[in-house]
């Protein structure tokens, strides 16, 4: 390697590469570890007494980990974050016995996000949406999913996307955008759901493929059929997207199915798997992207079956699915204690999907998620000697320092460059 290393990082204790080729066990375990990175890619990360004499660029960054963690940055998988207003008082009358789908079927539950996402100007949406984004990266996020959905019109999916693409542009995290135009037929087209479906692939779609990645459906009860939501994965490939589907959350719907045979690169939820369709989705390595922060939330008992996931081999993955409704939560270092305390994964796994499955799961398998050569130099110094702290020690921010691509974004909960200010006032 010829380029000069601008960020060094020694005195770890404990090193998660994510590469099992690395270290020890699944984890790609290395103690008494360094992570050398150069243009914000990692040129070496393994023994700090095997680190090879790089050219060192005047002005690289040196720090010393004091015998702490340090992990690969957190991928989130799923989130929801642009909407405008919150739910707060509709949770709190879940906590009262009044069920989710019973809010959503009375006009509450997503049906009020839209119409106050719709009310808001840009400027609040974007700041709205800021906010939650520097809550993420504080928590040790450093590549996350960001779902449209809220808007369910042209306009206001296209908004959606747009501001998502203004945060991008103004944060060092890499922001993965998804149209989300089908996560429910808005309530104008309640007795004609067929024009919603021709309206999003006729217009929706034409206005908001360039500003995504991927294309997602809820496919559920209460949101999209089996029949409707492939209609729009198709569409969406056809204008170069990738697919994502919500599956399986409410009951088995038949969209894991569905993700199998539209080859989704992830079928999300899944709480009603059977060993047939996690088979399904382990033959076309669409990843499973479980969220055990709603259905923690949801208290319904329900989880995803990890041993018929395990069985068959799929990849998983975490996500918060971080919205108003079901999991206002922005950590995946909460989501990674409730996937071990709540899902049944092991500490190993729950890493895992938080970093190279999320990764996966979202396209970047190539580049995020790992800290090995060739990589992007993402990574969590941790407050603690181990990664076991993240199932362990529970309701603090543990991320002491969060890197991205080698610039420190982020120390003790403060955001020191997560995001600039806009370059001028949207809308303006
Ligand atoms: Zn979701």
């Amino acid at each position: 390697v010829n380029r000069q290393v601008d960020f060094l990082l020694t005195g770890i204790g404990q090193l998660v590469t994510a590469d099992p080729g690395l270290g020890t066990g699944p984890l790609g375990l290395v103690e008494r570890a360094a992570v050398a990175a150069a243009d914000g890619t990692v040129v070496f990360a393994g023994p700090e007494a095997s680190l090879p004499d790089l050219p060192v660029a005047p002005g690289c960054e040196r720090m010393d980990a004091g015998g702490r963690a340090v992990v690969p940055g957190f991928v989130d998988a799923h989130t929801h974050l642009v909407f405008a207003g919150d739910r707060a008082d509709e949770f709190a009358a879940r906590l009262r016995g009044f069920g989710y789908e019973q809010a959503l079927a009375a006009g509450g539950g997503i049906h009020r996000t839209v119409r106050e996402t719709r009310a808001a100007s840009d400027a609040e949406l974007e700041r709205a949406t800021a906010d939650r984004l520097v809550q993420a990266g504080i928590s040790g996020t450093t590549t996350i999913e960001v779902k449209s959905g809220y808007g369910l019109t042209v306009g206001d999916e296209r908004r959606s996307l747009e501001v998502v693409a203004r945060l991008a542009a103004r944060t060092p995290i890499d922001v993965v955008p998804t149209f989300l135009g089908a996560h429910l037929i808005p309530a104008e087209f309640a007795d004609d759901r067929k024009a919603y479906i021709d309206l999003l692939e006729q217009e929706m779609l034409p206005a908001c493929a360039p500003l995504a990645e991927f294309v997602d459906a809820f496919c559920d009860r209460g949101a999209l059929t089996v029949a409707e939501s492939r209609r729009v994965l198709a569409a969406g490939r056809r204008h170069g997207l990738k697919a994502k589907i919500h599956a399986n959350e409410l009951g088995p719907t038949g969209g894991a199915w569905l993700a199998a045979e539209q080859g989704c690169v992830s079928a999300d939820h899944l709480l009603f798997l059977d060993h047939a369709e996690a088979a399904a989705l382990a033959s076309t390595g669409t990843a499973a992207v479980l969220l055990p922060g709603t259905s923690f939330l949801l208290r319904t008992g329900h989880v995803a079956p990890i041993r018929v996931l395990r069985e068959t081999g799929v990849t998983l993955a975490l996500g918060t699915d971080c919205n108003p409704g079901t999991c206002y939560c922005e950590s995946m270092q909460l989501v990674i204690a409730l996937a071990c305390i709540h899902g049944g994964l092991t500490p190993e796994e729950a890493l895992l999907a938080a970093t190279s499955g999320a990764a996966r799961a979202v396209g970047r398998a190539d580049r995020a998620g790992r800290l090995t050569p060739g990589f992007a130099c993402d990574l969590v110094v941790l407050h603690g000697r181990s990664y076991l702290d993240l199932a362990y020690h529970l309701g603090v921010n543990l991320a002491q320092i969060v890197v991205k691509r080698g610039q420190v974004v982020a120390r003790d909960g403060v955001p020191l460059a997560l995001l600039r200010e806009p370059a001028e006032e949207p809308g303006g």
